[in-house]
Protein backbone atom coordinates (compact mmCIF):
# COMPACT_ATOMS: atom_id res chain seq x y z
CA UNK A 1 0.00 0.00 0.00
CA UNK A 2 2.90 2.28 1.17
CA UNK A 3 4.71 1.61 -2.29
CA UNK A 4 1.30 2.68 -4.27
CA UNK A 5 1.18 5.41 -2.03
CA UNK A 6 4.78 6.80 -3.29
CA UNK A 7 3.98 6.32 -7.23
CA UNK A 8 0.56 7.87 -6.98
CA UNK A 9 2.34 10.41 -5.18
CA UNK A 10 4.92 10.25 -7.84
CA UNK A 11 2.28 10.69 -10.45
CA UNK A 12 0.51 13.17 -9.06
CA UNK A 13 3.66 15.34 -8.75
CA UNK A 14 4.64 15.10 -12.14
CA UNK A 15 1.75 16.01 -14.00
CA UNK A 16 1.22 18.77 -11.47
CA UNK A 17 4.79 19.89 -12.55
CA UNK A 18 3.65 19.22 -16.09
CA UNK A 19 1.07 21.69 -15.81
CA UNK A 20 3.16 23.96 -14.37
CA UNK A 21 5.68 23.78 -17.74
CA UNK A 22 2.52 24.05 -19.68
CA UNK A 23 1.87 27.35 -18.31
CA UNK A 24 5.38 29.07 -18.66
CA UNK A 25 5.19 28.09 -22.09
CA UNK A 26 1.48 29.64 -22.68
CA UNK A 27 2.39 32.68 -21.17
CA UNK A 28 5.65 33.05 -23.46
CA UNK A 29 3.61 32.61 -26.62
CA UNK A 30 1.01 35.14 -25.39
CA UNK A 31 3.39 37.36 -24.90
CA UNK A 32 5.17 36.85 -28.34
CA UNK A 33 2.13 37.17 -30.19
CA UNK A 34 2.50 39.02 -33.62
CA UNK A 35 -0.97 39.68 -34.93
CA UNK A 36 -1.18 41.21 -37.86
CA UNK A 37 -2.23 44.76 -36.71
CA UNK A 38 0.82 44.76 -34.44
CA UNK A 39 2.66 44.03 -36.94
CA UNK A 40 1.71 47.33 -38.99
CA UNK A 41 1.88 49.23 -35.55
CA UNK A 42 5.82 47.64 -35.62
CA UNK A 43 6.28 48.54 -39.37
CA UNK A 44 4.60 51.89 -38.92
CA UNK A 45 7.06 53.23 -35.98
CA UNK A 46 10.16 52.02 -38.70
CA UNK A 47 8.67 54.41 -40.56
CA UNK A 48 8.48 57.47 -37.92
CA UNK A 49 12.39 56.38 -36.75
CA UNK A 50 13.48 56.10 -40.28
CA UNK A 51 12.05 59.57 -40.81
CA UNK A 52 13.48 60.83 -37.43
CA UNK A 53 16.76 59.38 -38.42
CA UNK A 54 17.16 60.81 -41.51
CA UNK A 55 15.90 64.29 -40.29
CA UNK A 56 18.96 65.17 -38.47
CA UNK A 57 22.26 63.31 -37.00
CA UNK A 58 21.33 61.05 -33.50
CA UNK A 59 17.73 62.27 -34.12
CA UNK A 60 16.83 58.29 -33.47
CA UNK A 61 17.94 54.80 -32.49
CA UNK A 62 17.74 54.07 -36.03
CA UNK A 63 21.09 55.66 -37.22
CA UNK A 64 19.75 55.98 -40.63
CA UNK A 65 23.45 56.00 -41.73
CA UNK A 66 24.68 57.66 -45.05
CA UNK A 67 26.52 55.17 -46.79
CA UNK A 68 27.77 57.87 -49.35
CA UNK A 69 26.82 55.51 -51.80
CA UNK A 70 25.13 57.12 -54.72
CA UNK A 71 25.63 55.11 -58.01
CA UNK A 72 25.36 51.43 -58.06
CA UNK A 73 27.35 48.98 -60.40
CA UNK A 74 26.01 49.39 -63.90
CA UNK A 75 27.87 45.61 -65.09
CA UNK A 76 30.50 48.14 -67.29
CA UNK A 77 33.36 47.91 -64.37
CA UNK A 78 36.56 46.66 -65.50
CA UNK A 79 39.85 45.03 -63.86
CA UNK A 80 40.84 43.60 -61.16
CA UNK A 81 39.20 44.14 -57.26
CA UNK A 82 39.38 42.87 -53.88
CA UNK A 83 36.94 43.00 -51.08
CA UNK A 84 37.38 41.81 -47.58
CA UNK A 85 34.07 41.01 -45.85
CA UNK A 86 33.86 41.02 -41.97
CA UNK A 87 31.10 40.69 -39.56
CA UNK A 88 30.55 37.38 -38.12
CA UNK A 89 32.34 34.61 -37.06
CA UNK A 90 34.17 34.24 -40.21
CA UNK A 91 35.92 36.74 -42.65
CA UNK A 92 36.12 36.47 -46.42
CA UNK A 93 39.04 37.87 -49.16
CA UNK A 94 37.73 37.57 -52.62
CA UNK A 95 39.08 38.91 -55.83
CA UNK A 96 37.35 39.72 -59.08
CA UNK A 97 38.12 39.97 -62.03
CA UNK A 98 35.98 42.07 -63.80
CA UNK A 99 35.22 42.45 -67.87
CA UNK A 100 33.82 45.60 -68.35
CA UNK A 101 30.45 46.81 -70.43
CA UNK A 102 28.18 43.99 -69.65
CA UNK A 103 30.85 41.28 -69.47
CA UNK A 104 30.08 41.10 -65.71
CA UNK A 105 32.24 38.78 -63.60
CA UNK A 106 34.33 36.83 -65.26
CA UNK A 107 36.60 35.53 -62.85
CA UNK A 108 36.26 35.65 -59.16
CA UNK A 109 37.99 33.20 -56.33
CA UNK A 110 37.33 33.68 -52.34
CA UNK A 111 38.87 32.13 -49.07
CA UNK A 112 37.06 31.94 -46.16
CA UNK A 113 38.93 32.42 -42.66
CA UNK A 114 37.32 32.09 -38.94
CA UNK A 115 38.04 34.76 -36.65
CA UNK A 116 39.51 33.32 -33.35
CA UNK A 117 37.10 33.99 -30.34
CA UNK A 118 39.62 35.81 -28.22
CA UNK A 119 40.69 38.13 -31.11
CA UNK A 120 36.85 39.60 -30.83
CA UNK A 121 36.96 40.92 -27.82
CA UNK A 122 41.18 41.32 -28.18
CA UNK A 123 42.57 44.97 -29.49
CA UNK A 124 42.15 46.87 -32.57
CA UNK A 125 45.59 46.05 -33.69
CA UNK A 126 45.50 42.82 -32.88
CA UNK A 127 42.29 41.64 -35.28
CA UNK A 128 43.39 44.00 -38.06
CA UNK A 129 46.46 42.32 -38.25
CA UNK A 130 45.35 39.16 -38.64
CA UNK A 131 42.84 39.96 -40.84
CA UNK A 132 45.62 41.83 -43.10
CA UNK A 133 48.16 38.66 -42.92
CA UNK A 134 45.31 36.38 -44.26
CA UNK A 135 44.80 38.79 -47.08
CA UNK A 136 48.63 39.32 -47.43
CA UNK A 137 48.71 35.52 -47.87
CA UNK A 138 45.58 35.12 -50.17
CA UNK A 139 47.44 37.89 -52.68
CA UNK A 140 50.60 35.55 -52.46
CA UNK A 141 48.82 32.95 -54.16
CA UNK A 142 47.56 35.04 -56.79
CA UNK A 143 47.24 32.41 -60.74
CA UNK A 144 48.05 34.38 -63.88
CA UNK A 145 44.04 33.77 -64.48
CA UNK A 146 43.60 36.76 -62.50
CA UNK A 147 45.43 40.05 -64.29
CA UNK A 148 46.30 43.50 -62.40
CA UNK A 149 47.03 46.22 -65.59
CA UNK A 150 51.30 46.83 -65.03
CA UNK A 151 51.91 49.62 -62.94
CA UNK A 152 48.60 49.97 -60.90
CA UNK A 153 47.93 49.54 -57.00
CA UNK A 154 45.63 47.30 -55.92
CA UNK A 155 42.34 48.27 -54.64
CA UNK A 156 40.23 46.84 -52.20
CA UNK A 157 36.62 46.86 -51.10
CA UNK A 158 36.44 46.33 -47.52
CA UNK A 159 32.97 45.49 -46.00
CA UNK A 160 32.75 45.82 -42.31
CA UNK A 161 29.37 44.84 -40.65
CA UNK A 162 29.24 47.05 -37.75
CA UNK A 163 27.90 50.72 -37.54
CA UNK A 164 30.03 52.77 -38.80
CA UNK A 165 29.79 56.75 -39.17
CA UNK A 166 30.85 57.53 -42.65
CA UNK A 167 32.72 60.42 -43.73
CA UNK A 168 33.16 60.23 -47.05
CA UNK A 169 33.27 56.04 -49.59
CA UNK A 170 36.34 55.33 -47.77
CA UNK A 171 36.53 56.76 -44.32
CA UNK A 172 34.47 56.42 -41.29
CA UNK A 173 34.41 55.94 -37.38
CA UNK A 174 33.24 52.89 -35.36
CA UNK A 175 30.38 53.61 -33.25
CA UNK A 176 30.19 50.80 -31.76
CA UNK A 177 30.53 46.79 -31.87
CA UNK A 178 27.37 44.83 -32.25
CA UNK A 179 26.89 40.79 -32.12
CA UNK A 180 30.02 39.05 -30.54
CA UNK A 181 32.70 41.66 -30.76
CA UNK A 182 33.97 44.40 -28.46
CA UNK A 183 37.15 45.52 -28.64
CA UNK A 184 37.41 48.99 -26.55
CA UNK A 185 39.98 50.80 -28.34
CA UNK A 186 38.19 50.04 -32.02
CA UNK A 187 35.68 52.19 -31.00
CA UNK A 188 35.49 56.37 -32.43
CA UNK A 189 38.98 54.92 -34.52
CA UNK A 190 39.07 55.08 -38.17
CA UNK A 191 38.92 51.54 -39.71
CA UNK A 192 40.29 52.57 -42.79
CA UNK A 193 42.70 54.10 -41.30
CA UNK A 194 43.17 51.13 -38.56
CA UNK A 195 43.09 48.59 -41.80
CA UNK A 196 45.76 50.37 -44.03
CA UNK A 197 48.21 50.39 -40.69
CA UNK A 198 47.74 46.89 -40.83
CA UNK A 199 48.23 46.02 -44.23
CA UNK A 200 51.22 48.70 -44.50
CA UNK A 201 53.15 46.34 -41.29
CA UNK A 202 52.58 43.28 -43.47
CA UNK A 203 54.24 44.93 -46.46
CA UNK A 204 50.94 45.23 -48.56
CA UNK A 205 50.34 48.20 -50.84
CA UNK A 206 46.94 48.34 -51.39
CA UNK A 207 44.48 50.93 -51.58
CA UNK A 208 41.01 50.98 -49.41
CA UNK A 209 38.76 52.42 -52.42
CA UNK A 210 35.68 51.78 -50.51
CA UNK A 211 34.32 50.62 -46.80
CA UNK A 212 30.94 49.65 -47.11
CA UNK A 213 28.40 47.85 -44.64
CA UNK A 214 27.36 44.64 -45.73
CA UNK A 215 24.28 45.68 -46.25
CA UNK A 216 24.60 48.06 -48.42
CA UNK A 217 27.74 45.61 -50.36
CA UNK A 218 24.50 42.94 -50.71
CA UNK A 219 22.63 45.87 -52.44
CA UNK A 220 25.50 46.99 -55.00
CA UNK A 221 26.32 43.20 -55.38
CA UNK A 222 22.15 42.46 -56.63
CA UNK A 223 21.90 45.69 -58.25
CA UNK A 224 24.89 44.58 -60.03
CA UNK A 225 22.69 41.93 -61.99
CA UNK A 226 19.43 42.77 -61.10
CA UNK A 227 18.26 46.68 -62.37
CA UNK A 228 14.76 46.30 -59.80
CA UNK A 229 17.15 45.55 -56.70
CA UNK A 230 16.59 48.54 -54.21
CA UNK A 231 16.92 47.35 -50.88
CA UNK A 232 18.79 44.55 -49.30
CA UNK A 233 18.47 42.73 -45.87
CA UNK A 234 20.68 40.88 -43.92
CA UNK A 235 19.34 38.00 -41.80
CA UNK A 236 22.84 36.05 -40.01
CA UNK A 237 24.28 36.75 -36.69
CA UNK A 238 23.15 40.48 -36.87
CA UNK A 239 20.20 42.08 -38.93
CA UNK A 240 19.85 45.30 -40.64
CA UNK A 241 18.92 46.42 -44.03
CA UNK A 242 19.45 49.20 -46.50
CA UNK A 243 17.94 50.44 -49.38
CA UNK A 244 17.95 53.79 -52.03
CA UNK A 245 16.52 57.06 -50.60
CA UNK A 246 16.01 60.18 -52.85
CA UNK A 247 18.60 62.89 -51.33
CA UNK A 248 15.98 65.06 -51.07
CA UNK A 249 14.66 62.95 -48.34
CA UNK A 250 17.79 62.97 -46.31
CA UNK A 251 17.28 66.58 -44.35
CA UNK A 252 20.68 65.54 -42.66
CA UNK A 253 22.63 65.52 -45.81
CA UNK A 254 24.45 68.65 -46.38
CA UNK A 255 26.82 67.45 -49.17
CA UNK A 256 26.69 68.27 -52.71
CA UNK A 257 23.28 66.84 -54.32
CA UNK A 258 25.01 64.02 -56.78
CA UNK A 259 23.92 63.33 -60.29
CA UNK A 260 21.60 60.37 -59.11
CA UNK A 261 19.61 62.35 -57.01
CA UNK A 262 19.68 59.13 -54.71
CA UNK A 263 21.64 57.83 -51.44
CA UNK A 264 22.09 54.32 -50.09
CA UNK A 265 20.93 54.36 -46.53
CA UNK A 266 22.59 52.01 -44.12
CA UNK A 267 19.77 51.74 -41.54
CA UNK A 268 21.23 49.68 -38.68
CA UNK A 269 17.64 48.64 -38.45
CA UNK A 270 19.11 46.39 -35.74
CA UNK A 271 18.82 49.15 -32.97
CA UNK A 272 15.26 49.92 -33.67
CA UNK A 273 13.04 49.55 -30.33
CA UNK A 274 9.34 50.35 -29.86
CA UNK A 275 6.84 50.01 -27.56
CA UNK A 276 5.29 47.87 -30.21
CA UNK A 277 7.59 45.35 -29.74
CA UNK A 278 6.42 42.39 -28.03
CA UNK A 279 9.00 41.34 -26.09
CA UNK A 280 8.69 38.98 -22.65
CA UNK A 281 11.27 38.92 -19.39
CA UNK A 282 13.05 36.36 -20.98
CA UNK A 283 14.48 38.91 -23.79
CA UNK A 284 14.87 41.61 -21.06
CA UNK A 285 17.45 39.15 -19.46
CA UNK A 286 19.37 38.34 -22.22
CA UNK A 287 19.77 41.87 -23.06
CA UNK A 288 20.84 42.91 -19.46
CA UNK A 289 23.53 39.94 -19.47
CA UNK A 290 24.91 40.73 -23.43
CA UNK A 291 27.74 42.30 -24.24
CA UNK A 292 25.63 45.48 -24.88
CA UNK A 293 22.63 46.19 -22.58
CA UNK A 294 20.00 48.59 -24.23
CA UNK A 295 21.18 48.39 -27.57
CA UNK A 296 19.94 46.41 -30.48
CA UNK A 297 16.73 44.82 -29.04
CA UNK A 298 14.97 44.83 -32.47
CA UNK A 299 18.39 42.21 -33.70
CA UNK A 300 18.16 40.98 -30.53
CA UNK A 301 14.11 39.11 -30.96
CA UNK A 302 14.92 38.95 -35.13
CA UNK A 303 18.51 37.65 -35.57
CA UNK A 304 20.32 34.80 -35.38
CA UNK A 305 23.08 35.58 -32.81
CA UNK A 306 20.14 35.24 -30.48
CA UNK A 307 16.66 33.28 -31.23
CA UNK A 308 18.48 29.76 -29.97
CA UNK A 309 19.81 31.50 -26.84
CA UNK A 310 16.27 32.64 -26.27
CA UNK A 311 14.73 29.04 -26.65
CA UNK A 312 17.34 28.23 -23.85
CA UNK A 313 16.07 30.58 -21.89
CA UNK A 314 12.58 29.67 -21.61
CA UNK A 315 13.60 25.80 -21.42
CA UNK A 316 15.76 26.59 -18.23
CA UNK A 317 12.91 28.66 -17.00
CA UNK A 318 10.98 25.31 -17.10
CA UNK A 319 13.78 22.91 -15.67
CA UNK A 320 13.78 25.57 -12.99
CA UNK A 321 10.71 26.16 -11.56
CA UNK A 322 8.48 22.86 -13.49
CA UNK A 323 11.18 20.27 -13.56
CA UNK A 324 11.22 19.85 -16.73
CA UNK A 325 13.69 17.61 -17.17
CA UNK A 326 13.70 15.73 -13.81
CA UNK A 327 14.39 16.92 -10.35
CA UNK A 328 18.00 18.90 -11.28
CA UNK A 329 18.24 20.98 -14.48
CA UNK A 330 20.42 20.07 -16.52
CA UNK A 331 24.24 21.57 -15.85
CA UNK A 332 24.41 22.80 -19.87
CA UNK A 333 21.02 24.49 -20.23
CA UNK A 334 22.27 27.15 -17.91
CA UNK A 335 25.43 28.07 -19.95
CA UNK A 336 24.33 31.17 -21.87
CA UNK A 337 24.78 30.36 -25.80
CA UNK A 338 25.10 26.55 -25.69
CA UNK A 339 22.02 26.40 -27.49
CA UNK A 340 22.60 27.91 -30.87
CA UNK A 341 20.65 28.95 -33.66
CA UNK A 342 21.57 26.02 -35.95
CA UNK A 343 21.08 23.54 -33.61
CA UNK A 344 17.43 25.20 -32.79
CA UNK A 345 16.52 25.11 -36.77
CA UNK A 346 17.78 21.56 -36.77
CA UNK A 347 15.14 20.39 -34.07
CA UNK A 348 12.27 23.00 -35.55
CA UNK A 349 12.71 21.17 -38.73
CA UNK A 350 12.57 17.97 -37.11
CA UNK A 351 9.06 16.42 -38.80
CA UNK A 352 10.14 12.31 -38.04
CA UNK A 353 7.34 10.73 -35.94
CA UNK A 354 9.60 10.07 -32.76
CA UNK A 355 11.28 13.56 -33.16
CA UNK A 356 14.81 11.83 -33.05
CA UNK A 357 16.34 14.91 -34.35
CA UNK A 358 15.36 16.64 -30.90
CA UNK A 359 16.31 13.67 -29.00
CA UNK A 360 19.85 13.47 -30.42
CA UNK A 361 20.24 17.23 -30.30
CA UNK A 362 19.09 17.23 -26.82
CA UNK A 363 21.57 14.73 -25.93
CA UNK A 364 24.47 16.15 -27.71
CA UNK A 365 24.34 19.25 -27.11
CA UNK A 366 22.62 20.07 -23.81
CA UNK A 367 23.60 16.27 -23.10
CA UNK A 368 20.08 15.59 -22.05
CA UNK A 369 18.44 12.16 -22.38
CA UNK A 370 15.42 10.24 -21.82
CA UNK A 371 12.91 12.89 -23.10
CA UNK A 372 9.44 11.52 -23.73
CA UNK A 373 7.62 12.44 -26.77
CA UNK A 374 5.50 14.60 -25.25
CA UNK A 375 8.16 16.99 -24.07
CA UNK A 376 10.19 16.89 -27.58
CA UNK A 377 7.07 18.61 -28.67
CA UNK A 378 7.18 21.35 -26.48
CA UNK A 379 10.47 21.92 -27.24
CA UNK A 380 9.84 21.52 -31.14
CA UNK A 381 6.24 23.98 -30.02
CA UNK A 382 8.77 26.52 -28.17
CA UNK A 383 11.47 27.25 -31.18
CA UNK A 384 8.01 27.42 -33.53
CA UNK A 385 7.27 30.63 -31.22
CA UNK A 386 10.57 32.35 -31.16
CA UNK A 387 11.63 31.59 -34.84
CA UNK A 388 8.21 32.93 -35.75
CA UNK A 389 7.93 35.82 -33.82
CA UNK A 390 11.56 36.96 -35.03
CA UNK A 391 10.46 36.21 -38.94
CA UNK A 392 6.99 38.23 -38.39
CA UNK A 393 8.54 40.95 -37.01
CA UNK A 394 11.19 41.07 -39.28
CA UNK A 395 8.61 41.05 -41.93
CA UNK A 396 7.30 44.03 -40.35
CA UNK A 397 10.19 45.73 -40.88
CA UNK A 398 10.37 44.84 -44.67
CA UNK A 399 6.94 46.33 -45.08
CA UNK A 400 8.42 49.76 -42.85
CA UNK A 401 11.24 50.21 -45.55
CA UNK A 402 8.76 48.86 -48.67
CA UNK A 403 5.63 52.31 -47.50
CA UNK A 404 8.72 54.33 -47.14
CA UNK A 405 9.58 54.09 -50.21
CA UNK A 406 6.11 54.14 -51.76
CA UNK A 407 6.24 50.47 -52.80
CA UNK A 408 3.71 49.23 -50.83
CA UNK A 409 1.08 50.23 -53.57
CA UNK A 410 0.89 49.49 -57.28
CA UNK A 411 1.32 53.12 -59.36
CA UNK A 412 2.02 50.90 -62.40
CA UNK A 413 0.91 48.16 -62.68
CA UNK A 414 2.92 47.01 -65.77
CA UNK A 415 6.58 48.42 -64.93
CA UNK A 416 6.60 47.75 -61.10
CA UNK A 417 9.05 45.71 -59.98
CA UNK A 418 10.77 45.75 -56.34
CA UNK A 419 13.50 43.53 -55.34
CA UNK A 420 15.05 43.10 -52.24
CA UNK A 421 18.50 41.05 -52.00
CA UNK A 422 18.44 39.19 -48.83
CA UNK A 423 21.56 37.30 -47.29
CA UNK A 424 23.04 36.03 -44.08
CA UNK A 425 22.95 32.34 -42.51
CA UNK A 426 19.62 33.08 -40.63
CA UNK A 427 17.82 33.35 -44.15
CA UNK A 428 19.95 30.91 -46.10
CA UNK A 429 19.21 27.60 -43.94
CA UNK A 430 16.72 28.56 -41.77
CA UNK A 431 13.98 27.48 -43.98
CA UNK A 432 10.62 28.01 -41.36
CA UNK A 433 12.25 31.31 -40.71
CA UNK A 434 12.32 32.01 -44.39
CA UNK A 435 9.31 30.94 -44.89
CA UNK A 436 7.27 32.66 -42.29
CA UNK A 437 8.59 35.58 -43.28
CA UNK A 438 7.59 35.79 -46.83
CA UNK A 439 4.42 34.19 -46.23
CA UNK A 440 3.77 36.96 -43.72
CA UNK A 441 5.41 39.82 -45.81
CA UNK A 442 2.58 38.87 -48.54
CA UNK A 443 -0.32 38.40 -45.94
CA UNK A 444 1.13 42.46 -44.51
CA UNK A 445 0.98 43.53 -48.60
CA UNK A 446 -1.73 41.72 -50.15
CA UNK A 447 -2.05 39.61 -53.02
CA UNK A 448 -2.11 42.18 -55.71
CA UNK A 449 1.23 44.26 -54.56
CA UNK A 450 2.89 40.63 -53.11
CA UNK A 451 3.08 40.03 -57.17
CA UNK A 452 5.52 42.92 -57.26
CA UNK A 453 7.70 42.42 -55.01
CA UNK A 454 10.45 39.56 -55.19
CA UNK A 455 12.92 38.51 -52.47
CA UNK A 456 15.75 37.71 -53.78
CA UNK A 457 18.79 35.06 -52.07
CA UNK A 458 22.03 37.30 -53.06
CA UNK A 459 24.68 34.56 -51.82
CA UNK A 460 27.10 35.88 -50.83
CA UNK A 461 26.59 39.41 -52.77
CA UNK A 462 28.44 41.76 -50.23
CA UNK A 463 31.96 41.05 -50.89
CA UNK A 464 31.62 41.05 -54.34
CA UNK A 465 29.39 44.44 -53.62
CA UNK A 466 32.06 45.85 -52.23
CA UNK A 467 34.80 44.85 -54.90
CA UNK A 468 32.08 46.24 -57.23
CA UNK A 469 32.02 49.58 -55.66
CA UNK A 470 35.80 49.77 -55.08
CA UNK A 471 36.01 49.37 -58.71
CA UNK A 472 33.60 52.34 -59.34
CA UNK A 473 35.24 54.58 -56.94
CA UNK A 474 39.02 53.31 -58.15
CA UNK A 475 41.56 55.58 -58.77
CA UNK A 476 41.81 54.31 -62.21
CA UNK A 477 39.30 56.33 -64.39
CA UNK A 478 40.06 53.57 -67.65
CA UNK A 479 37.66 51.37 -65.28
CA UNK A 480 34.59 52.32 -66.85
CA UNK A 481 36.22 52.04 -70.91
CA UNK A 482 35.24 48.41 -73.09
C1 LIG B 1 25.37 45.42 -37.46
C2 LIG B 1 25.11 45.86 -38.88
C3 LIG B 1 25.18 44.67 -39.81
C4 LIG B 1 24.28 43.56 -39.31
C5 LIG B 1 24.33 42.33 -40.21
C6 LIG B 1 24.46 44.27 -37.09
O1 LIG B 1 24.77 43.80 -35.82
O2 LIG B 1 25.15 46.49 -36.58
O3 LIG B 1 26.05 46.84 -39.29
O4 LIG B 1 24.79 45.08 -41.09
O5 LIG B 1 24.63 43.20 -38.01
O6 LIG B 1 25.61 41.82 -40.33
MG1 LIG C 1 28.02 38.03 -44.25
Amino acid sequence: VAAAAVVIHRKVKKSGMWVKAMEILKEFEEKCGTPIPRLRQVADAMIVEMHAGLASEGGSKLKMLISYVDNLPTGDEKGLFYALDLGGTNFRVIRVQLGGKRKGIVNQQFEEVSIPPSLMTGTSDALFDYIAAALAKFIAQEGPEFKLNPGRQRELGFTFSFPVMQSSIASGTLLKWTKGFSIDDAVHQDVVAELSKALERQGLDMRIAALVNDTVGTLAGGRHHNNNVVAAVILGTGSNAAYVERVHAIPKWHGLLPKSGEMVINMEWGNFRSSHLPLTEYDHELDAESLNPGEQIYEKVISGMYLGEIVRRVLCRMAEEAAFFGDTVPPKLKKPFVLGTPVMSAMHRDTSPDLKMVASNLKDVLEISNTSLKMRKVIVELCNIVATRGARLSAAGVLGILKKMGRDTIKDREKQKTVIAMDGGLYEHYSEYRNCLENTLNELLGEEVAQTITIEHSNDGSGIGAALLAASHSQYLEIYES
